[in-house]
């Protein structure tokens, strides 16, 4: 037999590799079995980066435990792991007598779950934080916030890799079985012996629960799609604004991200198709409308690009949408931890539905601290963000710093070679984008793109046609259209 790991987490989303990082506080020889060729192609990148409150969720719920847990948590996290978080709060605005009075409902159901700083403000306060809004009052929760959801899904990928969590990239689980004591994973046709196993395989949970032997998850998906705006927008919107929810949609909002560009949506759509990503026009068009009424600034041309992300939900016989499911059937499938419907507030939830998964596991073995975790991982340097002594010191230090490759987001040279050499031997050109930035600006990789596939080039020895864009044998050239000298 070859190499007998102690646990495999199914899935390197954030769920997965916050995982991953909290089994790397024990003595476990652990993997990640990932499909894609990085970690937040899924969800975990395709999300409105809010870190919630945790006042919308049924009381009594793990997402609202969760949510209030990963919320309070959140600040100490970024601190360890280096990347974007802003306590910036988040609005809820109104208009009407009903919408008043739904609102005072929220405060009860948050105060419940133990959300904190939740209180109404009227006209003048609501306009006083954010002078560009529209509404007559609004729920105000000061300890919402906002997250750079790539930065937070490769944080923890990259912490538990160098804490010496393996990571298998476009290692697609086809098949497991039980196998004596142990569980035998077939992926990217290679074959895994594993002690326990971890299904955090978000969209596809329903398909690798009933691998495991657990069948019967209804699942149902909702799509949604977004509008981002340009960078120049984000000063408009110094905390996310939300409608008043009802019990099943939160609403169209308008949020700011950690690098300032603004998102609207969502659409929220049902469907039974987990893997189709396209923005309808008449989605794009609908979004301008409903943002425009609580927030009067949308232009056309500020429009950058569109995309979409689909929650994982399962549901009772009835339809009704059910709570996160974290659970061991030790008669069925024994040292197997099955983890059905992480949908939303799976980012804001993620450490603590992990520290949740390990008190599971802990349950049912003595687990051994590492003595040797490191919980903190060198944060990733944004040049343009530093103040200029210090970006003068850097280039001193290293002229790359000096060197500009994508003029919009201003990320240097430096920054992409960091990128490149990342811990997770991540190599694609999607890859470097979601490290640095670059690519994400105006020009959407227009002057920089061929400059990165060059560098992907020259630092990991690849011919043209071996720089991958996003996924395995999708490269960004062909060959070539002359044979010049
Ligand atoms: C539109 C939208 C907005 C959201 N906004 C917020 C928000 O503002 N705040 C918040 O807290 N939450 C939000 N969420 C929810 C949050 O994004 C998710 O709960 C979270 O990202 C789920 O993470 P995950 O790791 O479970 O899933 P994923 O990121 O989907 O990770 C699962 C991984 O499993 C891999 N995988 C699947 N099948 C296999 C297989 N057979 N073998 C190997 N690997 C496999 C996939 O490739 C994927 O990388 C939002 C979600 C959506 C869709």
């Amino acid at each position: 037999m070859g190499v007998l790991y102690d646990a495999i987490v199914i899935g390197g989303g954030v769920v997965g590799s916050a995982i991953a990082r909290e089994l790397t506080r024990y003595r476990l020889n652990c993997a990640v079995l990932e499909k894609n060729a990085d970690v937040c192609y899924e969800t975990s990148g395709r999300n409105t980066g809010v870190c919630h409150g945790g006042f919308a969720y049924d009381i009594g719920s793990l997402k609202g435990r969760f949510c209030v847990e990963g919320n309070r948590l959140m600040g100490d996290l970024a601190d360890e792991l280096g990347f974007s978080f802003e306590r910036c709060g988040k609005v809820l605005v109104g208009f009407t007598e009903w919408d008043y009075n739904r609102l005072l409902e929220v405060i009860k159901q948050g105060e419940a779950l133990g959300a904190t700083g939740l209180r109404m403000i009227d006209k003048e306060e609501l306009h006083r934080l954010i002078p560009a809004v529209e509404g007559e009052f609004a729920m105000l929760s000061e300890n919402s916030g906002i997250i750079d959801p790539f930065g937070l899904t490769i944080a923890y990928a990259e912490n538990a890799a160098e804490n010496g969590c393996r990571y298998f990239l476009d290692h697609e689980v086809t098949a497991i079985a039980r196998e004596g004591e142990n569980w035998k994973i077939t992926a990217g046709g290679e074959e895994f012996v594993t002690r326990w196993v971890i299904n955090a395989a978000g969209l596809s949970c329903g398909k690798i629960s009933e691998m495991l032997g657990i069948p019967g998850y209804r699942m149902i998906y909702s799509k949604d799609d977004y509008i981002i705006l340009d960078e120049r927008m984000g000063k408009l919107v110094p905390m996310p604004i939300y409608t008043v929810p009802s019990n099943l949609y939160m609403g169209i909002h308008v949020t700011r991200t950690t690098d300032g560009n603004v998102l609207l949506g969502p659409s929220a759509e049902d469907t039974m198709n987990n893997s189709w990503y396209g923005v309808e026009q008449k989605n794009i068009d609908m979004l301008y409308d409903e943002a425009m009424k609580i927030w009067p600034h949308v232009k056309r041309g500020d429009y950058i690009r569109t995309y979409s992300g689909i929650l994982p939900k399962w549901t009772d016989e009835n339809g009704r949408i059910q709570d996160f499911k974290i659970e061991i059937l030790d008669d069925i499938a024994p040292h197997a931890v099955n983890l059905v419907g992480i949908e939303s507030p799976g980012l804001t939830a993620s450490t603590p539905i992990a520290r949740y998964v390990l008190e599971l596991m802990k349950a049912r073995e003595d687990l051994q601290e590492n003595p040797d975790f490191n919980p903190v991982r060198q944060a990733s340097v944004r040049f343009a963000k530093l103040p200029e002594e210090e970006q003068a010191r850097l280039i001193e230090e290293d002229p790359n710093w000096g060197e500009l490759v994508c003029r919009c987001q201003k990320v240097t040279k430096a920054e992409i070679l960091r990128a490149i050499h990342n811990p997770l031997g991540v190599n694609t050109m999607v890859g470097v984008k979601y490290r640095t930035r670059a690519m994400m600006g105006r020009c959407q990789g227009g002057y920089c793109q061929m400059r990165i596939e060059q560098m992907l080039e020259e630092e990991l020895g690849l011919a043209p046609e071996e720089v991958d864009f996003n996924r395995r044998n999708a490269p960004a050239l062909f060959g070539k259209v002359r044979d010049d000298a």
